[in-house]
């Protein structure tokens, strides 16, 4: 981002496949907020405890205090004199995490949204869609292939499961390119 807006909201999204950094790249933009001296607040869905409670922790460590909230509307709860608010597992959150992000960026603060874009599947996640479009600022990552190295859009699910939500780790799941991803068979 070259040019950030003056005296406004904005709504950024970080999304794409597990292993691909959206966690480190918040962790990362709420950390140089918080050293810019802003006012931060990073809130997580109930749903996802793995780790710790009590922070966001992405694949390879890296941790940042946060907030574990039930319900979208919660986040506006907490939203009083900030200036930057961040959210993870956007993917896991209700219907009203679209209005919610867009409320907040109409009271000026800058909005960090990072979420799975497709589930296991490979189909849209959630209200990620929404979120993509409605965003002023997106960006797209991509992990690696762990079967032939290529830049990786897919999450494959090692273990036959057909809940969504399975929440889980490296033994769980793999980064898988276009070619390499398989849809699962027992759906
Ligand atoms: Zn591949």
């Amino acid at each position: 981002m070259t040019l950030s807006p003056k005296n406004s909201g904005w709504i950024e999204v970080i999304t794409g496949s597990m292993f691909s950094g959206k966690t480190e790249e918040l962790i990362r933009r709420m950390r140089r907020a918080e050293i810019a001296k802003m006012n931060t607040v990073l809130f997580k869905p109930f749903i996802d405890n793995r780790y710790s409670s009590k922070h966001v922790v992405s694949h390879n460590k890296s941790k940042l205090e946060s907030v574990m909230v039930k319900t979208s509307n919660e986040i506006i709860k907490y939203s009083n004199e900030m200036d930057v608010i961040g959210i993870d597992e956007a993917q896991f959150f209700d219907n009203k995490i679209v209005d919610v992000c867009k409320r907040l960026a109409d009271k000026k603060i800058r909005v960090i949204v990072a979420g799975l874009d497709t589930d296991y599947r490979g189909k849209p996640f959630g209200f990620m869609p929404q979120l993509m479009c409605e965003s002023d600022y997106l960006d797209k990552l991509r992990a690696i292939c762990v079967i032939c190295g290529n830049p990786a859009s897919y999450t494959q699910r090692t273990i036959s499961n057909s809940k969504q939500v399975l929440i889980g780790e490296t033994d769980m799941y793999e980064a898988r390119c276009r070619n390499c991803f398989e849809l699962p068979v027992n759906d």
